[in-house]
């Protein structure tokens, strides 16, 4: 049977995650983080020690696995759950750089693809449309200024006892696109065919709707 492929794919902080939950929770997909599984490589290697040169060879004992509970995403190395570890400013910057290896890229590659051909799914990333799953049957580009992203993230962590400034979350996200959109292999870019759905204006249910309509007038 041919499943339903869905990509959705963006910059950080562009809130695909919480949209795409929503979105896949409503559509009854599988929701797919592929950045928790980048963040778990860059977990692996970062508690391993890995140098660049030795991860081609150590990704075959990374035993790096999405498994669903109740529909929820959990991500694994080992028989360890590690999504709640890999939640950090550290992670997140070590998984933008690693994510450049293409020994990394390989490694992943196939795991994706094996979830989209089993499940309808809805696929968050940042190559999903062009490279991943080249054929999804829609494809979203999901963006919104990199202020009102910072923004968001701002009131995200202002709870939190060591909140970073606001300036410091601003550039780490620049810097964050600028790496993921200049990297050799795989950059991050709008797909010619992807929809593309801007969110600076938009609260969370208002960009889910805008999603499910682009969703719904390509396979509706
Ligand atoms: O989406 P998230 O911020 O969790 O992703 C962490 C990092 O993993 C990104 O900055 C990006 O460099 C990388 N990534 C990627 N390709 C994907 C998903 C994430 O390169 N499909």
């Amino acid at each position: 049977m041919k499943t339903i492929n869905i990509a959705i794919d963006g910059p950080a902080g562009a809130g695909k995650s919480t949209i795409a939950k929503m979105v896949s929770a409503k559509l009854g997909y599988i929701y797919v983080d592929t950045g928790a599984l980048y963040r778990a490589v860059a977990l692996y290697i970062t508690e391993n020690n890995i140098a660049d040169e030795d991860i081609e060879k150590a990704l075959a004992g990374a035993d790096v696995s999405l498994r669903f509970v109740d529909g929820a995403q959990r991500v694994f190395l080992g028989d360890r759950d590690v999504s709640d570890l890999i939640r950090t400013p550290a992670i997140s910057m070590a998984a933008s750089r690693t994510s450049a290896i293409p020994a990394v890229r390989a490694y992943l590659f196939e795991t994706q693809q094996k979830i989209a051909r089993e499940n309808n799914i809805l696929m968050d990333g940042r190559d999903i449309g062009t490279v991943v799953l080249p054929n999804a049957d829609v494809k979203i580009f999901l963006t919104a200024s990199a202020e009102e992203r910072a923004n968001r993230r701002y009131k995200e962590l202002a709870e939190k006892p060591d909140c970073p400034p606001y300036e410091e979350i601003l550039q780490d996200i620049i810097k964050r696109d600028y790496a993921d959109m200049h990297r050799e292999i795989s950059p991050l870019k709008q797909a010619e065919d992807a929809v593309l759905v801007d969110t600076t204006t938009l609260n969370l249910e208002e960009s889910a709707e805008a999603i499910i309509k682009v969703i719904n007038s390509k396979i509706g």
